[in-house]
Parts: structure tokens; C-alpha cells; sequence
């Protein structure tokens, strides 16, 4: 059959011509991101050209779609990831300023023990110095104050002999400063303290002497051991107290030791 162009009637579009525009306007339709995945099965089958234009297009927008999805999760696990670690690490700073605080405070109790404990030896270090002494520990008078006989020159007993077996430890009785250590006639070898309150104390007939004068003691410490030396009738301590360092100035020195707390 001949094909008659048939001249004055109105000539319709040509097939290809036809198929180019569908084409174009999948590919608009692509360029505006309208087109969804499923594309439309009529413009499919009215062009394999186009139908294979747009399937095309369909996978690259799917594999977008996945990607998007993928990163999207991604973020998601990342944001996640950060948030736990975010957790983690306040979680640990907590734990580290709750620790610190434990720690402080324990170092605050030790320290307030140290300081209660040093208090404590401070006031019995005090107490120790204040305190008074037995001039020989455990021992008693076994002559008193200002008895009578011919033993003393005054006629009358200068201070109070302590019952003490010879190399008895001799105490000061309070703390003092020695002015006197040596050979002190009838006394024997003999030793006067000066009290730190101002008062004397002597010693006499020691067999040894262990201070020497200017020489700081402590109260209960050891300052000489007890003999018979000088006018002595056996082993014993002459102990006296006085107001001044010389002989004469003697006070009653039981009535002393007891105004400082001593039993005696
Ligand atoms: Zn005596």
C-alpha cells in the first residue's frame, strides 16, 4: 500500500515524534525528582526507549533513597555512640569527684585525729612538767620536819629523810634548773634545784651526783642516786624545800610536796 500523504486533513504527529515527547517528559518529570518508584506501566509499554529511561532513573532514585537511609543511621549510631561515651564519661567524672570528696574527708578526720592526739600529749606533757614527784618513787618519811636531836647542828631537822637502800634513784621533784651539785658538808654530796615556781628543793648525802649546775630537769627526772655521804647515819634521802637556795631558808617540805599534789 502506498502511503499517501493525504494533502488539506489535518496531519496527526508521527509515531517518533510521539515517543520523543513521552520521553522528554520522563526525563522531566526524573529532572524535578517527581517521579516515584513505581513507574507507570503504560508509559512503560508506550515506549521501550522510555520505559528503559525511567527504570533507570528509578534505581539511581531507590539507591539515593538506600543511601540516605544509610547515612541517616549512620548519624544515628554515631549520635548514639557519642551520647553513651557523653554518659560514660560524666558517669566517671562523678565517680571521680565522689572519690575525691571521700578522700578529702578522710584526710580531714586523720588530720583532726592527728591534731587531738597531738593535743592530748601536749596536755600530758603539760601535766607531766606541772606535776610534782616523790623524791624517791614509792618511798615515805621516815624522819619529819624539824624533830629534835643531836644530830643537827641547829638542834632541829632541816627538811624529812625518805627511807631509800643506797643507789636509789633520785628525782627532781618538779621541774628546775640545778644551781647547786657537789660536796655540801654534813649534806654530803648534795644538789639544790631551783623551781621553775620560784621555790628550792635539796638533796642530800647522795653517793652520786648526775647533774650538773645550769642544767634544765624535768619533773621525775632522775638527778642524782641516794647514799649515806656527810653526816649521815645510813642510806637515806635528806630532802628539803626552801625559799631561797641557802641553808636556814628551809620550809616544811611534806606540807611542800602536798601543796603540789604529791601523797606523801
Ligand atoms: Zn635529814
Amino acid at each position: 500500500m502506498a502511503f499517501i500523504r493525504a494533502t488539506g486533513k489535518h496531519r496527526a504527529p508521527s509515531r517518533l515524534t510521539r515517543k520523543s515527547a513521552k520521553a522528554a517528559g520522563i526525563a522531566a518529570l526524573a529532572t524535578t525528582g517527581v517521579l516515584g518508584a513505581t513507574a507507570s506501566p503504560a508509559l512503560a509499554a508506550d515506549s521501550e526507549a522510555a520505559a528503559a529511561t525511567g527504570t533507570g532513573l528509578t534505581q539511581t532514585v531507590a539507591l539515593d533513597t538506600t543511601l540516605a537511609a544509610q547515612i541517616d543511621a549512620q548519624a544515628e549510631a554515631q549520635q548514639h555512640q557519642a551520647d553513651v561515651a557523653a554518659k560514660a564519661k560524666a558517669e566517671a567524672k562523678a565517680r571521680a569527684e565522689a572519690k575525691a570528696e571521700a578522700k578529702r574527708k578522710a584526710e580531714a578526720r586523720a588530720a583532726e585525729a592527728r591534731e587531738e592526739k597531738a593535743r592530748a600529749a601536749r596536755a600530758a606533757e603539760r601535766a607531766r612538767l606541772n606535776s610534782f614527784h616523790l623524791p624517791v618513787a614509792g618511798s615515805h618519811v621516815t624522819t619529819g620536819y624539824q624533830s629534835g636531836g643531836a644530830l643537827w647542828s641547829s638542834g632541829s631537822h632541816s627538811g624529812v629523810d625518805f627511807q631509800a637502800a643506797s643507789g636509789s634513784s633520785v628525782v627532781a621533784v618538779g621541774a628546775g634548773t640545778v644551781v647547786e651539785a657537789g660536796w655540801g658538808g654534813a649534806y654530803g654530796n648534795n644538789i639544790v634545784l631551783r623551781m621553775n615556781d620560784g621555790t628550792y628543793t635539796q638533796y642530800g648525802h647522795l653517793s652520786s651526783i648526775g647533774v650538773s649546775v645550769g642544767q634544765s630537769v624535768g619533773s621525775g627526772e632522775q638527778i642524782g642516786l641516794s647514799g649515806s655521804t656527810g653526816n649521815s647515819t645510813g642510806p637515806h634521802l635528806h630532802f628539803e624545800a626552801r625559799t631561797t637556795p641557802e641553808y636556814g631558808s628551809d620550809m616544811d617540805p611534806v606540807a611542800y610536796l602536798r601543796a603540789h599534789g604529791v601523797q606523801v
